[in-house]
C-alpha cells in the first residue's frame, strides 16, 4: 500500500524550463555585465553564442563563467537570490494533484540552489507542504531515498519526477515504484539501459494520481482476497 510520496519540484509539481528560463537568463546577463563591466547588449550578444537548445541554465550559467574566468558558484548564487519569480505559477494540473495529496505524506526531494529552491516554495505558497530535502551536490537523490526507507518500505513509497538519473535510476536501484513525468528540457530523452525505464511513463500529475489511485485499489483488492478464509465444509450428521 503505497503511504508516501517522493516528489521532484522543477519540471515536476512546477514547469521550471517554460516559466523560469527566461528569468533566469535576464538576470545572468545582468549580473555578469555588473561583473565584467561589458554592457548588458555585449552580454546578451555572447549569451545567444552559447546557448544550445534544451541547454539547462546550470550548464549554460558554468559556460558562461568559465568564458569570463568567473567564479561559477557565486554567480549562480547571485542569480537564485534576485531572479524574478513573477512568471512562476502552480499550473491547474499541479494545484488539482496537490489537493488530492491528502492521504499521502510527500517528501520533496529537490536539486539545486537552496536560496532558489526555498524562494520557490515561498514564492507559490508552499512552505510547509512537505517534508523537504535540498540536494546542493550533483543530483543524488539516492541518499534522501535511503533516509526516507528507514520510515517506509519501498513497497509503500512511489517516486515521481521528470529526470532519468536523479530520480528515476535512483528510486529503481532501491526497488521503489516510478513515475517520469515528460516535462521540461528532459522530456525527449529516452531511458537507454533498464534501471532508467520508470515503471510508468505520463504527460501530467493526474495520469500520475490516477495511477496511485488503481495502485491502491489493486492492493486493497488483493488484500481482500487474501483476507478471506476458506468456509469449513459442513459435516452431515448421519442418520442412523
Ligand atoms: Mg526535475
Amino acid at each position: 500500500m503505497i503511504k508516501a510520496i517522493i516528489l521532484d519540484l522543477d519540471d515536476t509539481l512546477i514547469d521550471t524550463t517554460e516559466q523560469l528560463t527566461e528569468p533566469w537568463e535576464e538576470m545572468l546577463v545582468l549580473v555578469l555585465s555588473e561583473q565584467t563591466g561589458r554592457t548588458l547588449r555585449e552580454i546578451k550578444s555572447i549569451l545567444k553564442r552559447f546557448k544550445k537548445t534544451n541547454m539547462p541554465t546550470n550548464k549554460l550559467t558554468l559556460a558562461f563563467c568559465e568564458h569570463f574566468g568567473i567564479n561559477y558558484n557565486a554567480v549562480k548564487e547571485e542569480v537564485s537570490r534576485r531572479i524574478s519569480l513573477s512568471s512562476l505559477k502552480l499550473s491547474y494540473d499541479a494545484k488539482r494533484f496537490l489537493r488530492s495529496m491528502g492521504p499521502y505524506k510527500i517528501f520533496l526531494i529537490t536539486t539545486g540552489s537552496k536560496i532558489l529552491q526555498e524562494r520557490k516554495l515561498q514564492h507559490l505558497g508552499l512552505v510547509g507542504h512537505f517534508t523537504v530535502f535540498f540536494d546542493e551536490s550533483d543530483g543524488n537523490k539516492t541518499v534522501f531515498m535511503k533516509k526516507i526507507l528507514g520510515k517506509y518500505s519501498s513497497e509503500e513509497l512511489i517516486c515521481i519526477g521528470d529526470n532519468i538519473k536523479n530520480e528515476i535510476t535512483a528510486a529503481n536501484s532501491l526497488n521503489i515504484s516510478t513515475i517520469r513525468v515528460l516535462k521540461g528540457k528532459r522530456k525527449d530523452l529516452r531511458p537507454e539501459k533498464k534501471d532508467e525505464t520508470p515503471t510508468w511513463t505520463v504527460h501530467t500529475l493526474q495520469e500520475a494520481l490516477k495511477i496511485i489511485e488503481t495502485q491502491q485499489r489493486v492492493y486493497l483488492h488483493k488484500t481482500a482476497l487474501s483476507s478471506r478464509k476458506p468456509t469449513p465444509s459442513r459435516r452431515i450428521p448421519t442418520v442412523r
